[in-house]
């Protein structure tokens, strides 16, 4: 039996859930919508306006922080485009950083060595779902008075030091795509707090002031600023409704199938063959992703094709951004941030997913032993 990378999980209502909505509103920010910034906020997590994607939810946030020609905002290499290309999209200059070899994501000092006279924002990508290291990323920021951003697209219900992941910082950004925890299959959310929540309303309805107008706060709306429409449909909030009710049962059995990759592998990193990914201790974690870094590429390439001919799908993941076509079109050097391109080159991504079982993530881990030990 194939054990695919990816397997969405399937809610017992949700082409219920699909129905009513469709007998009801199915615009946006209905019923549905309402249901789900109750579902965050019984956590702390609000204010919050639902998106088509997690990428909007970056493009949002980097628009609100009116960048001028030349502003520049820091963001790690190794890690997906959606970030960089919203500080390109808000006027900006995307400036990449290096990460830790630990948990590939930035720390305060890689990206203290990126900061200038034009560093605006920083965007802490939790990799993994691992939280940043989020105090001394928000010392700097504060010292530097730029704006701290997180990209908690993968950090959706993980959270620093008991805080929700996408709550840290001036804005956050969730995804919901179908290779999310939690999944619309295609969605996403923007975290902000009281002093960016209207501008953010205005700008995610068309430049109107209609949210406002909904509340009850004025009594027709106009064209307020310029907008576009980055609103989450309610089929798609419905859809994602019926994931949440079972959120704990997702990240419980995520967590299950990690913490048996990690006992399982863990003669492999004994004898030097691998690492297995860090979890520091301010960190919650929510089983988005499971990898491992070997201690060579050609390692990493045998035991990706052992597991494939067993059936097994691994993955790698990013090209870092500076050694991409478009990394190498804004000036990056290849040479620069060894780190990201050690961990393109060696890291593996295990299969963990709603629709794998627990044995099956034991024999995962049997073939990763004979792979290294062949
Ligand atoms: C998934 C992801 C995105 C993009 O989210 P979409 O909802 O697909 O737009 C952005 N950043 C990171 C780190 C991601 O993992």
């Amino acid at each position: 039996m194939m054990i695919a990378f990816y397997g969405r999980y399937h809610a017992p209502q949700e082409s219920a859930a699909v129905a009513d909505c469709l007998s009801g509103e199915v615009a946006s920010d209905g019923a549905y919508a309402r249901r789900l910034r109750q579902w965050f906020g019984g956590f702390g997590v609000a204010p919050l306006l639902f998106t088509p994607s997690g990428s909007h939810a970056l493009e949002l946030a980097c628009h609100l922080l009116r960048l001028q020609v030349g502003d520049e905002v820091i963001l790690p290499s190794y890690n997906f485009p959606s970030a960089a290309n919203a500080v390109l999209l808000a006027g900006g200059v995307p400036v990449l950083c290096d990460v830790s070899p630990d948990t590939q994501s930035i720390t305060a000092q890689s990206v203290a060595r990126r900061v200038t006279q034009r560093t605006r924002a920083v965007i802490a990508v939790h990799y993994a779902g691992i939280a940043c290291p989020m105090d001394e990323l928000a010392e700097l920021c504060e010292q530097g008075g730029f704006s701290l951003i997180e990209d908690a697209a993968q950090g959706v219900c993980a959270a620093y030091r008991g805080k929700p992941l996408g709550t840290l910082g001036r804005f956050g950004a969730y995804s919901f795509h179908s290779t999310k925890n939690y999944s619309c299959g295609e969605g996403g959310a923007l975290l902000c707090g009281e002093p960016d929540l209207q501008a953010a309303e205005i700008f995610r309805d068309k430049g109107t002031n209609r949210t406002q107008y909904l509340r009850g706060q004025c009594d027709r709306y106009t064209w307020q600023s310029v907008g576009s429409s980055y609103v989450m449909s309610e089929l798609s909030a419905a859809l994602l409704h019926t994931q949440l009710a079972h959120a704990q049962t997702i990240t419980a059995h995520r967590l299950a199938l990690c913490g048996i990759y990690r006992t399982l592998l863990q003669p492999l990193e004994d004898q030097g063959a691998l690492r297995i990914m860090t979890v520091p201790d301010y960190a919650t974690p929510n089983g988005h992703i499971f990898y491992v870094r070997f201690a060579s590429g050609a390692l990493r390439e045998q035991v990706q094709a052992h597991l494939l001919s067993g059936g097994i799908d691994a993955r790698t993941h990013y090209v870092p951004l500076h050694l991409s076509p478009m990394g190498a079109r804004l000036g990056c050097r290849p040479d620069d941030l060894p780190e990201s391109k050690a961990a393109a080159e060696q890291l593996l991504r295990l299969p963990v997913h709603a629709q794998m079982s627990q044995e099956d993530a034991q024999r995962v881990a049997a073939e990763m032993n004979k792979a290294v030990n062949k």
